[in-house]
């Protein structure tokens, strides 16, 4: 199994992750690239196994994080019960154990490791998609990747879930969008991606 991991993952981290999967009788599922989500953790009561799937475009970075979210899902359940919130403190906890395994063993460079615990630390940041987060790991994608929202500039037009917006202004997390067609305005996460019209 671990061999069959190797080239998704960091140098190195694919038997430990492999371990974890036969430890925690995971079926574990590299999937085709999803844009809602990079990866997903699921238990059905009816089955004796804990699902995950972790989307197979990501980059060795990214997979590795997406992959340690995930098993902190199944321990934080497994812990402390299904009622937890599910990026709540019991889940930041797991992922902070789980990060520090890799951490310690220098596997992050050090712009990704410092991200990853203000994520960790920080009681605020509860959803998955940190934009901080997103952003130090976009860095180590090798492919040319779309544009996040935020690197457009105000005014630039973008294409975003088959319909056209103007970038308008940026607040907190989000933007401010205007659809053209409908001539109505959004807010749109920051660091979703979109695809670029050139103006004119
Ligand atoms: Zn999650």
């Amino acid at each position: 199994m671990a061999n069959a991991l190797e080239r998704f993952l960091p140098e190195g981290c694919a038997p430990t992750i492999a371990s974890y999967i036969l430890e925690h009788n995971v079926k574990f599922r590299i999937s085709k690239s999803r844009q809602t989500k990079l990866g997903d953790y699921r238990k059905d009561p009816k089955e004796n196994f804990h699902r995950i799937s972790v989307n197979g475009d990501l980059n060795p970075y990214s997979f590795l994080v997406t992959t340690l979210h995930e098993f902190a899902h199944l321990t934080s359940f497994e812990k402390f019960g299904p009622r937890i919130k599910p990026h709540g403190k019991e889940w930041k906890q797991e992922f902070r154990v789980f990060l520090l395994e890799f951490i310690n063993r220098n596997v992050f460079p050090k712009d990704l490791e410092s991200a990853l615990m203000n994520y960790t630390m920080n009681p605020k940041a509860t959803s998955c998609s940190d934009p901080r987060l997103m952003l130090e790991l976009r860095k180590f994608s090798k492919e040319e990747t779309a544009p996040l929202l935020e690197e457009l500039n105000n005014g630039e037009l973008f294409q975003f879930q088959n319909r056209i917006f103007e970038k308008i202004q940026k607040r907190r997390t989000r933007v401010k969008c205007r659809d053209i067609e409908r001539n109505r305005y959004y807010l749109i996460n920051a660091v979703a991606e979109v695809k670029r019209i050139q103006n004119g």
